[in-house]
């Protein structure tokens, strides 16, 4: 690239410009001589890099005073400026490429990596955390209050939260120019392309902090073991989480922390099956009872039960026991039903008495009738 142009005159602006006018000129040169709009045309494709380079330096405050003061050579390998040549380090290309492409392609279009991300060092929500209850049948029906441990990040009180040692400074990431992301140039069929990633070095904070804080490690955050009772409302399954807000991870760049969500797994009860707001048992229903009709005790959720059976009850009959399932939506008033499957039972030790009474209803079945004898 002999006789590189003024970059003030590749964009058409005065040495005064706006960071605003700037920009504006850069759009209106990208969107002219996007490569995309002029496929194969190499002098469009020409116009269109010195533009972007042009827009790369005069568009970071920093890199623009050493062009002010050195002109090209500060973009030089081991120029007067110093910047170690011109890599487009800290610029924000995502804004300006997110627009263009959406004027060329239509929203659809600018789908290429990394030009529709946004500053990477705006503030963002910090991500989920997770801990774990283990509560019983019972406690999962009506709800309960549950104390919960987990560890929360809070903020260094010795440092305040920004990492470094007390006295110390943090300074502003060389790499990436405090921006938190780089833009990787990468040779394409339209040309420069860049895909922005977050800084390697400051990850994305634009901070580096050379002498750390000895009480966080420089994280700006300690981990404090916390204690919060939590509020399980009735109804809730096996599986569900409750959220609490903010109690998770901290965010980035001062965004608010994250959840923390309470999962909650159910033990499973000797005796009641649940499935969804309804609950399922097996109840013994002794023989006698099956025949004759008359009252069982049932456990419910409730506790025991009297429910009066119909003489003649065959086994393996269902039974509805309304309003004392689960309740939906924690409402008491509103709940699932129990079903009970009675299994006639049949003893197997009885007295002498009780054989011979058993005996006599049986021959009452035979209506007297001598019966063939097997075996002896
Ligand atoms: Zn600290
Ligand atoms: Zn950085």
């Amino acid at each position: 690239m002999a006789d590189k142009r003024d970059y003030y005159d590749v964009l058409g602006v005065s040495k005064t410009a706006t960071d605003d006018e700037i920009k504006k000129a850069y759009r209106v040169l990208a969107r002219k001589y996007h490569p995309d709009a002029h496929p194969g045309d190499k002098d469009a494709e020409e116009k269109f890099k010195e533009a972007t380079e042009a827009y790369g330096i005069l568009s970071d405050a920093d890199k623009r005073a050493q062009y002010d003061r050195f002109g090209h050579s500060a973009f030089e390998q081991g120029g007067a400026g110093g910047a170690g040549g011109f890599n487009f380090t800290g610029m924000d290309f995502g804004d300006i490429f997110g627009d263009i492409f959406g004027d060329l392609f239509g929203a659809g279009g600018a789908t290429r990596g990394g030009y529709s991300s946004r500053s990477s060092n705006s503030p963002q929500k910090g991500p989920n955390a997770r801990v774990g209850i283990r509560i019983s049948f019972e406690d999962a029906v009506f709800g309960c209050k549950k104390e919960i441990e987990f560890n929360h990040k809070e903020q260094c009180p010795t440092c305040n939260g920004t990492g470094a040692k007390p006295g110390s400074k943090v300074e502003t990431c060389s790499k990436c120019g405090g921006q938190g992301k780089v833009v990787f140039n990468q040779r394409t069929l339209f040309g420069m392309a860049q895909s922005v990633q977050t800084c390697p070095d400051c990850r994305g904070t634009g901070k580096v902090i050379k002498d750390k804080c000895t009480a966080c490690y420089g994280s700006g955050y300690i981990s404090k073991k916390k204690h919060l009772e939590v509020n399980i409302p009735a109804g809730i399954d096996d599986g569900q989480a409750i959220r609490l807000r903010g109690m998770g991870e901290p965010g980035s760049n001062g965004g608010e922390y994250g959840d923390l969500l309470v999962e909650v797994s159910v033990t499973r009860h000797p005796t009641f099956q649940r499935d969804g707001f309804d609950i399922y048992s097996t109840a013994a229903l002794p023989f006698t009872k099956a025949a004759l009709g008359g009252f069982i005790t049932i456990p419910t959720i409730d506790g025991d039960v009297e429910y009066e059976i119909k003489p003649g009850t065959q086994t393996d009959t269902r039974i509805a026991l309304k309003n004392k399932g689960v309740p939906r939506g924690g409402d008491m008033n509103r709940r699932g039903t129990h079903y009970v499957t009675l299994i006639v039972s049949v003893p197997t030790t009885l007295t002498a008495e009780q054989k011979r009474l058993l005996k006599d209803l049986d021959e009452s079945f035979d209506n007297g009738k001598p019966r063939k004898k097997w075996g002896k």
